[in-house]
């Protein structure tokens, strides 16, 4: 594809002014090996700006090894060859990026990439929870009474993720980002399906650490409910969302984070119960779980969404 031309060793080889690094193959310095100088390519290079691939086809040809490694189930290599594309510039700037995409590796491309966002992991905690602070990971605070942050559950949710687990929305292009959250929502709405109990059961936990398990996990999808409907209001802010589109995610968020807050209660409600039997229903866990299965917002501990509960149809706000 290109021709070097004289190289550095030839005898011929005088050097000239830094060649214009405008030429085309100075935008894909992946191909120029590595121990030759890239302003010497450029200069050495008899196609006269011509010859190089077409920049399209270059994306259009990662793009293509994107779609192989989403096959392969290799969604991280599949988003670091998309923002390989990306931060070259050669995404074509015409139309759309979705587009480009779905024309090039087809819906199934798109949605996969998507979905690689979607599920990305938060780099700063072990899936969305970190040892909490402020007991020393002890679950009790002063008194040994239960620790309000973690509910005595020893870890709390990562700040960065809001315990989510899931990379933030700011590393996902901003075309995808409504697509990503589409999934999100996807993945709060079946693992709340799973672990919701059925109407009017009672949670199926027999000790209150087993209770405590099952309102970690609610309360991650909670999370991801929560990060969401930030996100939903960054959309609207920057007018990236229709009125229509908006009011069905708020309604979409509302119901599901309805759904994991009435299943925080009953499990805390069974929390009270089995602590009871344990210790008495006079006891600081029995009386701090009992106020809180109570509460309007969980104020002041790890289960205070405010952003998603704001969207739920219980909400007087
Ligand atoms: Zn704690
Ligand atoms: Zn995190």
């Amino acid at each position: 594809m290109v021709n070097l031309g004289k190289s550095a060793k030839s005898p011929d080889y005088h050097p000239r002014p830094p060649a214009n690094n405008r030429h085309p193959i100075a935008k894909f310095p992946q191909l120029v090996p590595t121990n030759l100088p890239l302003d010497m390519v450029i200069y050495s290079c008899h196609c006269e700006g011509t010859v190089v691939a077409d920049a399209r086809l270059y994306a259009d040809a990662v793009l293509a090894d994107v779609h192989a490694a989403l096959s392969a189930r290799r969604p991280h290599i599949a988003m670091r060859l998309f923002e390989q594309i990306l931060a070259s510039g050669q995404a074509p700037d015409s139309i759309p990026l979705t587009q480009w995409i779905t024309s090039s590796i087809g819906r199934e491309g798109l949605s996969g990439l998507a979905l690689a966002y979607a599920t990305g992991s938060c780099s700063y905690c072990t899936r969305g929870r970190r040892e909490c602070s402020p007991c020393d990971g002890t679950g009790r605070g002063e008194n040994g009474i239960v620790c309000r942050a973690c509910l005595g559950m020893r870890r709390e949710p990562c700040e960065t993720c809001r315990g989510t687990g899931l990379s933030g929305y700011g590393k996902c292009p901003d075309d995808l980002r409504s697509l990503v959250l589409s999934y999100r929502l996807c993945i709060a709405a079946s693992g709340a399906a799973r672990l919701v109990p059925e109407d009017g059961a009672s949670p199926p936990e027999l000790t209150v650490e087993a209770c405590l398990h099952r309102i970690a996990n609610l309360n991650k999808l909670a999370g991801v409910l929560d990060s969401a409907a930030v996100e939903l209001a960054g959309q609207q802010a920057r007018g990236l969302i229709s009125p229509a589109r908006l009011e069905r995610v708020k309604q979409r968020i509302g119901k599901t984070y309805d759904t994991l807050d009435a299943a925080i209660r009953v499990t805390l409600k069974r929390a009270v119960e089995l602590s009871s039997l344990a210790v008495g229903d006079q006891s600081p866990d029995v009386l701090f779980y009992s106020w809180l299965a109570r509460s309007s917002r969980f104020e002041g501990t790890a289960l205070h969404r405010n952003s998603a509960a704001r969207l739920a149809s219980r909400s007087t706000i």
